[in-house]
């Protein structure tokens, strides 16, 4: 495995598939995936010049955290037990993955004791499958429209994970519905900034791109299988 000739080929995708949907890469944020992936091999990623990492979990974030340099901008894309918040709400730049409102509340409270704001995306579950966290399409309106009245939240945009499919284009309307769901936001919600759309993993970030996704998560394309 070369993490530097894997993060070529990604890039090479990324901006091929962001000049086929007429915009620009730079507007297009690569977050590292990095579960499983012991800090040695993290780091070798950090010299190829990525600076976002991803973490599922918060006791493996806080593991790999003192090992790396102190300008990694760390992400947590995995479901966020509220117990834990405390823990790592000085350390993530974003956090892709506020599902539910008592993980709000919590944040909020976090955030404010250690006088920040919390940055964070509404986590969608716009297929619907029962094994994913997430609001259902019909909920997460609602839910915006409520959490952006909490202090010390800031919300910065949706993140979805689509269902896994051997045919990437399968899940493009996926993703066209969670940047219809921004828009529509929006448009109902003055002051609402739908920044980001987290949206696109290792099989299906091309057609991400091409929905308007600004953030991608990808693991496996980058470090291999886990
Ligand atoms: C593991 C993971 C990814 C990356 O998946 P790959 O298929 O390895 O690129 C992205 N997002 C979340 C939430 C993940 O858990």
């Amino acid at each position: 495995m070369d993490v530097q000739s894997n993060l070529n080929r990604v890039r090479e995708r990324i901006m091929t598939a962001a000049f086929r949907a007429g915009r620009p890469p730079e507007e297009i944020k690569l977050v590292a995936a990095t579960k499983t992936v012991p800090s040695e091999i993290i780091r070798e990623a950090l010299n190829c010049g990525v600076v976002s990492l991803g973490e599922n979990r918060v006791q493996e974030l806080l593991k790999k955290y003192p090992d790396l340099p102190p300008e990694t901008e760390w992400h947590l894309i995995g479901h966020l037990q509220t117990n834990k918040v405390k823990k790592i709400i000085d350390k993530v730049a974003l956090i892709h993955s506020l599902d539910r409102w008592s993980l709000a509340e919590e944040l909020s409270r976090a955030a404010a004791e250690s006088d920040t704001v919390a940055r964070v995306l509404v986590q969608v579950n716009v297929a619907g499958e029962e094994t994913k966290f997430g609001l259902s399409l019909p909920e997460a309106e609602d839910f915006v429209v409520a959490a952006v009245r909490l202090p010390c939240l800031a919300v910065q945009g949706l993140m979805t994970i689509a269902p896994w499919v051997a045919d990437p284009e399968e899940v493009r309307p996926v993703f066209r519905q969670l940047k219809n769901l921004a828009q529509r936001i929006e448009g109902s919600l003055p002051g609402a900034t739908m920044k980001y759309l987290s949206m696109g993993m290792s099989g299906d970030f091309e057609v991400a791109v091409e929905e308007g996704a600004n953030i991608l998560r990808i693991g496996t394309a980058i470090f291999g299988q886990r």
